[in-house]
């Protein structure tokens, strides 16, 4: 069985939740994870916000203005009265269950039921709007089967046992379709997989059932080669590796969550990006194959921040590192590229929520550097040592940009190079113009 996932946008309007429908239709059974329709969960996002600032009216007219927009996409996509009506009636529910929150104290618990709102709006409309066309079809509800631990890690034993109940109490059906996103955690509670996590969602599923295929349907033809919001002429790459692919999507290629690839490479399971508006475009397959020799793709992570701690006294001795990377530890800070020389190291960072403490400890092992506002410019392909001139391509290609970092070697896969922001689209042209060209 295949996997297939569409986002927001997808699923954005009545035409374009008919345009799904007819991708869907082809006889073949098939689970169908769907995100909120565009701009919903930002919109429940926003409503959370009211109800914690305890401006509840503030909530009410955001709740109102959403509402609206789902009644009218029920006028366009139903075609009978009948259908409008009980369409009518489930959306009622769900924002009068939106405007509850009014009277209740407000936390975290409740603004991710708010949250969980969006998803099963969207499936619920669509599941209804397959059985109106006369589709064999059903839902399946995520919050009975989609769940994380302790850890907020998925459950995935739990996913596959529950998955599979839920498939056996309806079976024989041609079209499940299912909520991605929104999950319970382990205390039972609803929960979700943090935003932009339906493709998460697709991809676990994929692992539970041991799928043929993950599909991921979006607005763009395949992982491009570079970032077409910057740079003009891009092309969509054919074939990934899971490892470029998950270097690609964490470093800044927004098509895919760079969640979504582990538990598809762990059972090997390929997943394709496809383009609704273009269904017969190849788009990529992510899989265990790659393309040999060569260089794939380039994205870049935004939002850098990098740090240099010099120390001749004490990089020579052993346990220096550890020392370094348990202060990240111990702010729960991840660190994203890193480089060493015999008197210093420099080290990466995104969030930068716990950094004055971060530097503050850092200053007692050394002198400490922070620069703001940098960009990692990340370089994925096909890149073992024996490769030679490829590192040497690209490095070439950013002649005239000052990097501040390289590093080259922790993959087979990748060469990341820090610079600053407003280098990144000069970078990201010459890249194209050096490596593609
Ligand atoms: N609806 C959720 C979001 O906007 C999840 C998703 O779209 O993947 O983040
Ligand atoms: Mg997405």
């Amino acid at each position: 069985m295949k996997v297939l996932k569409f986002g927001g946008t997808s699923v954005g309007s009545a035409a374009r939740m008919k345009d799904v429908a007819k991708l869907i239709c082809d006889g073949e059974q098939k689970i169908v994870v769907l995100s909120a329709m565009s701009g919903t969960t930002n919109s429940l996002v926003e409503i959370s916000d009211y109800f914690y600032k305890n401006n509840p009216s503030g909530a009410l007219e955001k709740i109102n203005t959403l509402e609206q927009k789902y009644i009218d996409v029920i006028e366009e996509l139903y075609s009978t009265a009948e259908y409008k009506t009980e369409a009518k009636k489930i959306i009622k529910s769900h924002f009068e269950y939106l405007r509850s929150f009014s009277k209740a104290v407000f936390t975290l618990f409740e603004e991710k039921a708010i949250l969980s709102q969006g998803e099963l709006l969207s499936t619920n409309i669509f599941q209804l709007y397959l059985k109106e066309t006369g589709e064999n079809s059903t839902l399946l509800p995520a919050l009975e089967y989609m769940r994380i631990d302790k850890n907020s890690e998925p459950d995935t034993a739990y996913i596959a046992e529950n998955l599979e109940k839920q498939l056996q109490l309806q079976p024989g059906k041609t079209l499940y379709i299912t909520q991605g996103y929104i999950c319970r955690n382990f205390y039972g509670e609803i929960d979700n997989l943090q935003r932009g996590g339906s493709d998460y969602t697709a991809s676990l599923i994929g692992a539970a059932i041991k799928a043929e295929e993950i599909q991921i349907w979006t607005d763009i033809d395949g992982m491009h080669n570079n970032d077409p919001r910057f740079v003009e002429g891009t092309q969509p790459v054919p074939y990934l590796h899971f490892e470029e692919a998950a270097e690609l999507a964490y470093f800044g290629a927004k098509i895919l969550h760079p969640t979504c690839i582990l538990p598809a490479k762990l059972n090997n399971i390929p997943v394709r990006l496809l383009n609704t508006m273009e269904p017969k475009a190849h788009g990529t397959l992510i899989s265990m194959q790659s393309k040999k020799g060569t260089i794939q793709a380039v994205a870049a992570k935004d939002n850098i921040t990098a740090i240099k701690i010099k120390s001749g006294r004490m990089l020579l001795a052993y346990g220096f590192l550890r020392k370094v990377f348990e202060i990240f530890e111990t702010y729960q800070t991840s660190i994203d590229m890193i480089t060493t020389s015999e008197v210093g190291v420099s080290v990466t960072v995104d969030n930068t929520k716990r950094i004055d403490e971060i530097v503050n400890s850092l200053k007692k092992l050394g002198t400490v550097t922070v620069d703001t506002d940098m960009v990692i410019i990340c370089v994925v392909g096909d890149l073992p040592s024996e490769n030679v001139g490829y590192q040497a391509k690209a490095v070439a290609a950013l002649k005239d940009i000052p990097v501040r970092m390289i590093s080259y070697g922790g993959s087979n896969y990748n060469i990341s190079f820090l610079i600053k922001a407003t280098d990144k689209q000069r970078a990201l042209k010459a890249l194209s113009h050096g490596l593609f060209e």
